[in-house]
């Protein structure tokens, strides 16, 4: 049986500007910002800080434009701020104090570690539980709602609302929605699924969408283990029937989510890319 489902997963790019004039003290409105950049002064030298108070990695990429300052130390142009810290930037200083100086800055913001990469040797759980079976709807593909670069690599697997979604590799709950109750295949569904998101040791993300309302059994900041209950499935956000789809993302150079090739571990062997309408049964 092949069961076709659609879905997509919708990601942001958030820019902000800002140009500061060198006696500034604090770029951010409020310390409690999701993402902020801010600037110290210390020795007559500007330091600037990244504040990420978000539970996942953020990447930045900085546009400084510097007029009569220089870079004293660091500030590379594709910076990671680590989850929930407040992260030294670079410093910036005077060049001539006899001439007028200024400093601009401006940045391009993504969920996710742009310098991690996904470990090959990783295998992974088909994320139900242990001998169980279900179907893959949509896998691989350069069709279909699989196509772009986000969901290229991204497995749909058939189930009743309500199934039991364990973690297919392990790794720390960094973000989660489950008060979504509508689904669909018109646009406005596109970001009204439910989801949980698990970062793994290599930085990389694990995501699985489209869950039932109310239906996320962990907290941000749990660290679970592969096999270990996370969720039960649904049918919210841009779907055209119950499933779940799961991919690990990475953030790219090129300020993008990309989908990467799983390695996953069932009763018929390691498969990375099983074909549609294939049964699957967990080990
Ligand atoms: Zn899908």
């Amino acid at each position: 049986m092949s069961v076709k489902t659609i879905c997509a997963l919708i990601f942001w790019v958030s820019a902000f500007s800002c140009v500061a004039q060198a006696q500034d003290l604090d770029g951010c409105v409020a310390l409690d910002e999701p993402l902020c950049v801010y600037t110290q002064n210390r020795d007559e030298k500007l330091q600037v800080r990244v504040l990420n108070n978000r539970a996942f990695d953020m990447t930045l990429w900085f546009d400084l434009k510097l007029v009569n300052m220089s870079v004293l130390a660091s500030a590379p142009t594709v910076f990671v701020a680590k989850a929930n810290s407040d992260t030294f930037y670079g410093e910036i200083g005077i060049v001539d104090k006899y001439q007028d100086s200024s400093y601009q800055y401006s940045y391009e913001s993504l969920r996710g570690n742009a310098l991690a990469l996904h470990s090959e040797d990783a295998l992974y759980q088909l994320p139900y539980k242990t001998g169980t079976t279900h179907y893959v709807s949509q896998s691989c593909s350069t069709l279909g709602s699989h196509k772009d670069k986000a969901n290229r690599y991204a497995i749909d697997f058939a189930m009743r609302i309500g199934t039991p979604i364990m973690a297919a590799r392990g790794g720390r709950v960094v973000d989660l929605y489950e008060l979504s109750n509508s689904g669909g295949t018109s646009t406005l569904h596109y970001d009204k699924g439910n989801f949980v998101t698990i970062e793994h040791e290599d930085g990389t993300l694990g995501d699985y969408h489209h869950l039932k309302t109310m239906g996320v059994k962990v907290q941000i900041g749990d660290v679970v283990k592969a096999g270990q209950i996370i969720a039960l499935s649904g049918n919210t956000g841009y779907s055209s029937g119950p499933h779940l789809h799961f991919s690990v993302l990475t953030t790219t150079k090129a300020k993008e989510h990309s989908s990467v090739l799983v390695n996953w571990k069932t009763a018929r062997g390691v498969l990375s890319c099983p074909r549609e309408g294939l049964a699957l049964k967990s080990l």
